[in-house]
């Protein structure tokens, strides 16, 4: 069964009664060339467990199947069910479970699953949740190799932006503080169906094994780097010392102590600004 062919998907979905939900982000790929590249530049292989996010019809779960030891897909839609059901019938190694990602408790699930193994994160992420989903697997410090993904080409050139670069966001300076992104390829909209409004690429995410930083308060370090570009065009040092409520002066004095411009804008800060200006405001929390 060829799973991007549109006339099979569209006999699948009248013989299951299946419509597409438009709020689950449901654009399914059509493009045959898409999921074996995902597949294979993601790490699948022998001994190799993946997780999927969205099996949609099983497009990419089956080339996943194929070549990996154990594949687990969460999928939101439980009206996918019977598709899947006919679609996966012979992946034996293949599972799906019927959930929220962002509600999955993904520490266990590869503790229960991937025994031994090395874990993947490969999908075609919706695109409603693309930036809470990434940052899920991130900051959870899961044992996970690499995460291959498709996003939005906005959101891909925006994650894979240099930190310091005017398409820089906060989602950039919080990747990189785990992760190395690459974009791997662009997928044009006419690749999915129904097409979306805007073209997509893939992109990776590789893990430091040696982070080059470690802040002991992670959830204060994303606020810093939140705030900051809170007026993206704007000095930082406005709306971070309102939101931390340090004196503007007080602020501007430690960051040139600490050679970061003060009316410096977020999108000019490296990595090692973002950290000195967390050190400053933790610092000045404790005091
Ligand atoms: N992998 C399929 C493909 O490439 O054709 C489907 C990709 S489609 C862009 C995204 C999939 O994610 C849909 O099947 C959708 O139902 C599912 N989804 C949406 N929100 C989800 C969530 N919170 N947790 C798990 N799956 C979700």
């Amino acid at each position: 069964m060829k799973l991007t062919d549109i006339s099979t998907i569209k006999t699948l979905f009248e013989k299951h009664g299946f419509s597409f939900t438009k709020s689950l982000g449901q654009n399914f790929l059509i493009n045959p060339s898409v999921c074996p590249k995902i597949a294979q530049l993601g790490g699948a292989g022998e001994n190799v467990g993946a997780i999927e996010i969205g099996t949609g019809i099983g497009v990419l779960t089956r080339e996943l199947s194929a070549r990996c030891k154990k594949v687990v897909a969460i999928e939101i839609d439980k009206t996918l069910k019977p598709i899947l059901d006919e679609t996966l019938a012979d992946c034996n190694n293949t599972e799906v479970i019927f959930a929220d990602v962002m509600e999955t408790d993904l520490k266990k699930l590869i503790e229960e699953h991937f025994s031994g193994m090395e874990v993947i994160v490969c999908a075609n992420l919706p695109y409603y949740i693309t930036s809470p989903v990434i940052m899920k697997l991130l900051e959870e410090k899961l044992p996970i190799k690499s995460i291959t993904v498709m996003v939005q080409l906005e959101a891909a050139d925006r994650i894979c932006a240099k930190v310091g670069s005017r398409e820089c966001g906060a989602v950039t300076a919080a990747v990189n503080y785990y992760a190395k992104p690459k974009k791997l390829f662009r997928v044009n909209r006419g690749s999915f169906m129904p097409a979306p409004n805007v073209d997509s690429a893939v992109i990776s995410l590789e893990r430091y094994d040696e982070p080059p930083f470690r802040a002991d308060n992670e959830p204060l370090f994303f606020e810093v780097i939140k705030q900051s570009f809170a007026q993206r065009r704007k000095q930082l040092a406005n709306p971070v010392s309102a939101y931390f409520k340090i004196p503007k002066a007080v602020l501007c004095e430690k960051m040139s102590e600490n050679g970061i411009i003060p009316t410096a804008r977020a999108e000019e800060l490296s990595m090692q600004d973002f950290e000195a200006l967390y050190r400053i405001i933790a610092q000045y929390k404790k005091s």
